[in-house]
């Protein structure tokens, strides 16, 4: 794919905090607005060349003359800004584990040099899992405690499909990607190529627990990191996709919904292990018991 370059003009101000609102109202109203950034005490609005029209320019010498406190400090040219580069910049590698780092495929040497045990390569587009959220961290923690040399893999709202990913290259022998999401299906495709593992190790799927896995279909561990609500849902569904003796993992829950969604999946037949938690969210493991 090509970089995304187009000529952008900059417009940057000094702004005292109380007209803030003043001027981003005025800039969200008259402009079409490429992004914004503040940094040094100035706000910087990008627009595109094109779009810098006489008749806007006319517009906030108006709006400046109704507001001397702010202080326009110009209107400046960047010819060559590649706005995509600086996005695939600000995407960095990220040690998800002490085990394992995450990265794109652009900052892979730059991982490698990280010196994880695991490398996992994922294309960040629009899916959830590229190990920068707390839970997807939580969760690929969790999945360290639990051997995964030999068992399958159900993971349930599989975004990147990173989780799903990361049981396979710990051992597990299959594992299976859920998610309701296309753009999530496409680019857990996607990644599963990038790290090499075929079809048959990973079977992507569309649709949710009901309507995409078999009635037959049993894991020696589940993951789901997804909504409260749909895992306070899915306590006695996913019951019955567990093997006697397997695990089961669940975050997407922040820190004070923890109580209720571990005593829905006692209620269920699990047993407790443990609870991990960063920042505001919580990750819970269970086991379901052999007899
Ligand atoms: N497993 C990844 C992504 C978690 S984000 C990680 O840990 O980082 C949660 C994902 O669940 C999203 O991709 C969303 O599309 C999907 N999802 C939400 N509700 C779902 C449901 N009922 N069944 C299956 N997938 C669902």
């Amino acid at each position: 794919m090509s970089p995304v370059v187009s000529p952008h003009i900059a417009l940057r101000f000094r702004v005292p905090i109380a007209l803030e609102d003043n001027l981003q109202g005025f800039m969200l109203m008259q402009m079409p607005l490429e992004g914004i950034e503040e940094a040094d005490g100035e706000t910087c609005y990008y627009v595109k060349e094109t779009e810098w029209t006489p008749a806007r320019e006319q517009a906030l010498g108006l709006f400046l003359t109704s507001t001397p406190a702010i202080r326009f400090l110009g209107a400046e040219s960047i010819e060559d800004r590649d706005w995509s580069a600086e996005w695939r910049e600000s995407v960095q590698p990220e040690r998800a584990t002490p085990q394992l780092v995450i990265t794109p495929a652009w900052h892979k040497a730059a991982a490698l040099a990280m010196g994880a045990k695991y490398l996992i390569e994922i294309d960040p587009k629009m899916s959830f899992g590229t190990g920068h959220h707390e839970t997807t961290r939580l969760c690929l923690r969790a999945l360290e405690t639990i051997e995964c040399a030999g068992k399958t893999v159900l993971d349930l709202g599989t975004g990147t499909g990173v989780l799903a990913i990361y049981a396979l290259m710990r051992g597990a022998t299959s594992a299976i990607g859920v998610d309701t999401d296309r753009w999530s299906i496409e680019n857990a495709e996607e990644n599963r190529g990038l790290n090499d593992f075929s079809p048959e190790q990973l079977d992507i799927r569309a649709g949710t627990l009901q309507d995409a896995v078999g009635d037959a279909e049993v894991f020696d561990i589940i993951l789901a990191n997804i909504h409260r609500h749909v895992l306070l849902e899915l306590a006695k569904d996913i019951r019955a996709h567990v093997r006697p003796g397997g695990f089961i993992i669940l975050s997407g829950l922040l820190s004070y919904d923890a109580v209720e969604v571990r005593a829905a999946y006692e209620r269920a037949g699990f047993d407790f292990l443990a609870r991990s938690e960063e920042n505001e969210w919580d990750c819970l493991t269970f086991q379901f018991p052999i007899s």
